[in-house]
C-alpha cells in the first residue's frame, strides 16, 4: 500500500512541478492553490482522508509521506507567490496615502453552521454527497414512497417548473439519497447538504428556500441502536455533552419504523416556564429518522434481505436560529449587515 501511494506522490510531484512552473497570475496562483488544498476535492485533503484505510502498521510511513508532499507544495506555492506580488517601488504609486479600507468577508451563519454539522460527520467517516436542486418528480417523491395522491405533492406546497413536466424544485435533499443509493453499493454512509424549496408564505419560522443537512448509512444488519448511538453521539458533540435526547415516534413514508428526536433546552434545561426558545416544555425538536423503508431500498436497486439502514434529517436553519437565538428566519436571508455582522 505504502510502496502504491509512494509511486502516486512520485508522480503527483512530477505534475505539482509542471503545474507550478506555469504560473504567471496571482489567478492561476489561487487555482492552483485551490486544486491542492481545497476543503472537500483538494487533492492534499483527499489524500489525507486514505490515511483512514491504510493498515496501522504503514499509517506512519504514509502520513510522513503525505505531509512531506503537502510542505513541499505549500513551500512552492508561497514561493511563487513571493515573485508574484507587485513590485513596490515601480514609480506612480503614492505609498503615503491613507489606505483603502477593506473589512474582512466572513462565512454567513447558516454557512458556518452547516460547515460545523458536516465536519462532526467527516469525522465519523462519513462522505459528503450533493445533487441538483431542480429534481425529478420521480427522484423527489415516487422512489421515496410519497404516492401521486400524498398531499406533499400539492401545488400549494410545492414548485414545480413550467413548461418542463414532471420536475419540481426539490423539497428535501433526499433525492440525493436516492441519486446515491443507486449509483452505490453497500456498505456507505454519507451526508447530504444543501438549499430545499417549499411554497411557504415567509414568517418568523417559514422561508420558501431552507437548507437541510440528511444522512444515510446502509450495511448488513444495521438496526435502530445504530440509528440511537450515531445520533446521539453527533448530539453530544454539537450541542454539548450534558445534553439530554428524548426520541419520540414518527411518521415519514421512506422510513419504518420512524423517530422524532428532541433534545433538552440548553438555555434554560427545563427550568424557565418562559422560556424564548422552548416555550417552557424544557425539550427542542430537532431531527427527524427512523430506517429506511425496504420499498425505498428495493427502488435503488438494494436488497433489503441483505442490507438495512437508517436516514435521517435536520435543518441547518433552524439550528442555527435556536443555537443563536435568533427571532425571525426571515433576518438570515435578508442580508441586513448589521445583523450578520453580529456572527462574524
Ligand atoms: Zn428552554
Amino acid at each position: 500500500m505504502s510502496r502504491e501511494l509512494s509511486h502516486e506522490i512520485d508522480e503527483l510531484i512530477q505534475v505539482f512541478k509542471a503545474e507550478v512552473e506555469q504560473v504567471q497570475s496571482q489567478q492561476q496562483h489561487r487555482g492552483l492553490k485551490e486544486k491542492y488544498f481545497s476543503r472537500r476535492k483538494g487533492i492534499c485533503p483527499l489524500l489525507m482522508q486514505r490515511l483512514r484505510d491504510i493498515p496501522p502498521k504503514e499509517k506512519a510511513e504514509a502520513g510522513r509521506l503525505i505531509n512531506r508532499f503537502k510542505q513541499m507544495v505549500e513551500q512552492s506555492l508561497d514561493e511563487v507567490f513571493t515573485r508574484l506580488e507587485p513590485d513596490r517601488r515601480k514609480p506612480g504609486i503614492d505609498w503615503t496615502l491613507p489606505p483603502v479600507s477593506h473589512a474582512p468577508g466572513a462565512p454567513h451563519l447558516i454557512e458556518r453552521t452547516r460547515t460545523e454539522l458536516e465536519d462532526i460527520f467527516i469525522q465519523m467517516g462519513y462522505e459528503v454527497a450533493e445533487g441538483p436542486e431542480m429534481e425529478s418528480e420521480y427522484n423527489n417523491f415516487t422512489a421515496l414512497n410519497i404516492p401521486a395522491h400524498h398531499p406533499a405533492r400539492d401545488e400549494q406546497d410545492t414548485f414545480f417548473i413550467q413548461d418542463i413536466d414532471d420536475m419540481v424544485l426539490r423539497t428535501h435533499t433526499s433525492p440525493v439519497q436516492i441519486r446515491y443509493m443507486k449509483s452505490k453499493q453497500p456498505p456507505f454512509k454519507a451526508i447530504f447538504p444543501g438549499k430545499v424549496f417549499r411554497k411557504d408564505e415567509p414568517d418568523a419560522t417559514h422561508t420558501p428556500v431552507f437548507h437541510q443537512i440528511e444522512g444515510l448509512l446502509v450495511d448488513r444488519e444495521i438496526n435502530f441502536s445504530h440509528l440511537r448511538g450515531i445520533l446521539e453521539a453527533f448530539i453530544r458533540a454539537f450541542f454539548g455533552e450534558d445534553i439530554k435526547t428524548r426520541f419520540r415516534p414518527g411518521y415519514f413514508p421512506f422510513t419504518e419504523p420512524s423517530a422524532e428526536i428532541d433534545i433538552s433546552c440548553f438555555l434554560c434545561f427545563g427550568q424557565d416556564a418562559e422560556c424564548r426558545i422552548c416555550k417552557g416544555t424544557g425539550w427542542l425538536e430537532i431531527l427527524g429518522s427512523g430506517m429506511v423503508h425496504p420499498g425505498v431500498l428495493m427502488n435503488c436497486g438494494i436488497d433489503p434481505d441483505l442490507f438495512s439502514g437508517f436516514a435521517f434529517g435536520m435543518g441547518v436553519d433552524r439550528i442555527a436560529l435556536l443555537r443563536h437565538g435568533v427571532p425571525d428566519l426571515r433576518m438570515f436571508f435578508e442580508n441586513d449587515l448589521r445583523f450578520l455582522r453580529q456572527f462574524r
